[in-house]
């Protein structure tokens, strides 16, 4: 324990302390010295080299973003303003399969919506990658999983549409070693998406095994959100039977307004795999509407007669996000193309990617309010954004995701209470992702703070301006330095690469 005439680096004067385990709050300064939390108490007597009142505001962990595609965005624009600005001081990039290696195969996906500067270099493996990360610091912590789309379309090339061979599943698992080597936190598949839908069960298990191995978490974007929700889960809870991995169920939704309500079924499904022992989890961000690639739409079906996984949407319900090249196409819906182009909704919604290329994101209408609740309020779901911050109209997810969860489901609709909120996003990620020394606030954790008004904080993005900050956020700190001050950034770029289980 501190002594209160001690010296510290910073000093968060009189705030209400909610410290990520999903326990009361209470009443304490915190004392911060180098990158770590170094006092809990009444630090009246201490000095600090910068103090920073809080008293009347709410001090948590960091939040821990599980859910995020920033793999290239948090090199190509290191201040991460979207992330840091919302409290996020940690993400959890490669998921839906989408990983950040082999580069080549990388960066023909996302690496094309965000273009990195020339100081930052190919990387070889997860390790270049995590390697790379400590080199650029970006202003918040980064952990990865290893994506088995982009592993696939290394080992497989142009030929997806058939089970991979021994030595291809052999050249797969090598590249899970490597990112397990090097750190990673688990493996993820996009099973919605090409190339990951052709892939079967036993293939996912036989590469998913060797993350295992290390301990690693098996995060999937399962393979129908829709009218195939429950088996898609079922999947998922097998896959983690079969590997002996904890299981990480993304976006947990029931896409589809024929599919709402499913999600108790799903529920159902995850609570009973975890009576027979096994650690299976969610996340979730805050909205009736997601947002994927437009291709993704088509090859499911979605528009026409729903038999894929997302169900039957609207043309109506579709805004287009971001269309690389053709700007005026952001933010129109699907339906003023269909009118314009006098096209079936399919046909019209082809043009688009035959104009703008493969790169054209969506926000979807598709969830039901009733199910966002149901699924925010299970205690084995947990916060990610999901964001894809790219184009003019991207989702307001990027950011807007956990203020709008501390204004609008905890203050204004009283869905999860706030000690809950903070638990989901900062304690039980960091021990889902094993992120040692992160996501509580205790002497000798790391220094990584939100301060926040929880009787004013809100998201302000919305989908016709997207791009907004939170207000009632004042203060983001990540190992100890101030990055957020009054809600401006303050540039600095004290985050780093985390490595499973490692301080
Ligand atoms: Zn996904």
């Amino acid at each position: 324990m501190s002594t209160s005439h001690d010296h510290f680096d910073l000093i968060l004067r009189g705030g209400t302390v909610y410290d990520g385990t999903g326990d009361e709050p209470f009443s304490a300064d915190i004392g911060v010295t180098g990158d770590r939390i170094t006092a809990l108490g009444d630090l009246s007597k201490a000095t600090a080299k910068e103090d920073i009142d809080v008293s009347g505001m709410a001090v948590s962990p960091g939040f821990i973003d599980v859910h995020s595609h920033d793999d290239f965005h948090v090199l190509s624009s290191p201040d991460v303003e979207h992330n840091t600005l919302q409290g996020i001081t940690t993400v959890v990039v490669g998921n839906c399969g989408f990983g950040a290696a082999p580069y080549e195969v990388a960066a023909g996906r996302l690496g094309d919506l965000f273009e990195l500067p020339e100081a930052v270099k190919p990387w070889d493996g997860y390790a270049g990658y995590l390697a790379t990360i400590d080199q650029v610091k970006p202003s918040l912590n980064v952990a990865v999983l290893i994506g088995h789309n982009t592993l696939r379309l290394d080992a497989m090339g142009d030929n997806q549409e058939v089970p991979p061979s021994i030595d291809q599943v052999t050249l797969m698992a090598g590249w899970v070693a490597e990112g397990m080597d090097a750190g990673a936190v688990g493996f993820s598949t996009g099973l919605i998406y090409e190339p990951g839908r052709f892939s079967m069960t036993d293939e996912i298990a036989a590469v998913a095994t060797v993350a295992c191995g290390y301990g690693g978490v098996y995060a999937s974007h399962i393979r129908n959100e829709g009218g195939g929700l429950l088996e898609a889960v079922e999947e998922a809870i097998i896959v983690g039977e079969m590997s002996g991995c904890s299981v990480q169920i993304s976006h947990h939704k029931a896409s589809g307004s024929e599919n709402w309500g499913r999600i108790e079924q799903s529920l159902e499904l995850i609570e009973a795999a975890r009576q027979r022992g096994l650690d299976v989890t969610a996340d979730q961000y805050p909205y009736t509407s997601g947002s994927t690639r437009l291709a993704a739409v088509l090859q499911n079906r979605a528009l026409t007669d729903g038999s894929g996984g997302f169900g039957l949407v609207k043309s109506e319900d579709v805004l287009i996000a971001t269309a690389p090249g053709f700007p005026t196409y952001e933010g129109r819906s699907l339906a003023s193309f269909v009118n314009e182009w006098d096209l079936p909704a399919e046909d019209a919604g082809q043009k688009i990617l035959d104009e703008a290329g493969e790169n054209v994101y969506v926000v979807i209408f598709m969830m039901g309010e009733g199910d966002v609740r149901r699924v925010m309020a299970h205690p084995t779901t947990m916060i990610g954004t999901d964001g894809i911050p790219a184009g003019s109209k991207p989702h307001p997810r990027a950011w807007g995701t956990y203020p709008r969860i501390l204004g609008k489901y905890v203050r204004e609709e009283g869905v999860i209470s706030l000690h809950d909120a903070i638990h989901k996003m900062s304690g039980m990620p960091a021990d889902k992702f094993q992120l040692a020394g992160r996501g509580v606030v205790r002497e000798g954790a790391f220094a990584d703070l939100v301060v926040f008004d929880p009787d004013t904080v809100i998201d302000t993005a919305t989908y016709e301006d997207p791009k907004t900050p939170p207000t009632g956020m004042p203060h983001v700190i990540v190992n100890g330095s101030v990055v957020v001050r009054d809600g401006v950034h303050t540039h600095a770029r004290t985050g780093r690469a985390l490595r499973r289980g490692r301080e």
